[in-house]
């Protein structure tokens, strides 16, 4: 990682960073033939309701496994594929893919399910983005209802009235819209008021410990009741444990997902997950 607040001490690159950079733009060349090359594929952790323990969808996560460098995480190459420009087709091929495998899951008999998709910061404030969600809801016979966007803070906070405007376009379609590791970033709770929105996520940061930290605590409950007063729901993410379970759940928060439940599966593992909660309830029921 490159030190951002260097601005009053001299830079200068140790062999660790070199490498780093070196890696970083052999990952950037090999990730443009990633699409081509079929390296690409999702995995879909399912998301439950806490109301009645079922499971309500999945959040898709991309997976990367380069011939040439093994698995690599999305936390290393997200943000390359953001400076590369290649996040639009990427994000392009993960709607699509993940809209088609639910109408996939549909026509297999699964009861309804909703695809929670994440989108990167370039992609939420591109013009066309309503227009491609659209046509992709269209040519893979997905319903609008049954596709949640997830967006960050900071893909909202940059220029809050643009992104306003662009999360209304996007709700007209009738998608869901949810907000992503809520609380780690920068949001104005005088635009989250104005934003069309669904849902807030609470990061797992807060979750970790929030058997016994008291802040943890103090700020989770805060987002589940401002969430609740806004009427959105709140899903915790990285829930992986019966403890953290309870709390939440004595606490008011609507959805959870985590290790608890299930790790991000493959489709044909998530299939199985689903039908197994059907006749015999999630954990958490
Ligand atoms: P995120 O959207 O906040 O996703 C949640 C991350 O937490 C995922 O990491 C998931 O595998 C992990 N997780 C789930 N349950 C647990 C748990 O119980 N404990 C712990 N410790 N972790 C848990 P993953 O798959 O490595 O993804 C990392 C990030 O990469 C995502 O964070 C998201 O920001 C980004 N990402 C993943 N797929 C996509 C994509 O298709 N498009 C875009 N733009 N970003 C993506
Ligand atoms: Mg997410
Ligand atoms: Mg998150
Ligand atoms: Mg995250």
């Amino acid at each position: 990682r490159v030190k951002q607040d260097s601005r009053n001490s001299y830079c200068f690159f140790t062999p660790a960073m070199q490498e780093h950079s070196a890696r970083t733009l052999a990952l950037a060349s090999a990730l443009k033939l990633a699409l081509a090359r079929n390296e690409l594929h999702l995995v879909y952790q399912p998301q439950i309701a806490l109301e009645d323990g079922r499971v309500v969808g999945a959040e898709a996560l991309l997976r990367w496994h380069s011939a040439q460098w093994g698995a690599v995480s999305p936390a290393e190459f997200i943000p390359i594929a953001e400076s590369g420009g290649l996040i639009v087709p990427i994000g392009e091929w993960v709607l699509r893919t993940a809209m088609a495998q639910l109408v996939a899951w549909r026509a297999q008999g699964l009861p309804p399910l909703r695809i929670a998709v994440n989108l990167s910061a370039v992609q939420f404030n591109q013009v066309e983005l309503p227009a491609l969600v659209s046509r992709v809801l269209q040519e893979t016979g997905a319903r609008a209802d049954e596709l949640e966007l997830e967006l960050t803070e900071a893909a909202t906070m940059k220029n809050p009235q643009a992104a306003a405007a662009q999360l209304q376009r996007l709700g007209e379609l009738g998608v869901r819209l949810a907000i992503d590791d809520f609380g780690t970033g920068h949001s104005s709770l005088s635009y989250l008021k104005r934003f069309f929105l669904h849902a807030l996520k609470i990061d797992q940061s807060f979750v970790r410990d929030i058997e016994t930290d008291a802040d943890d605590q103090a700020i989770t409950g805060a987002i589940v009741d401002l969430a609740r007063s806004l009427g959105l729901a709140t899903v915790a993410e990285g829930v992986e444990s019966a403890e953290q379970l309870a709390f939440l759940r004595a606490r008011g928060c609507t959805h959870v997902q985590g290790y608890y439940f299930s790790r991000p599966l493959p489709p044909e593992q998530f299939h199985t997950f689903v039908q197994r909660s059907e006749r015999e309830g999630v954990r958490a029921a």
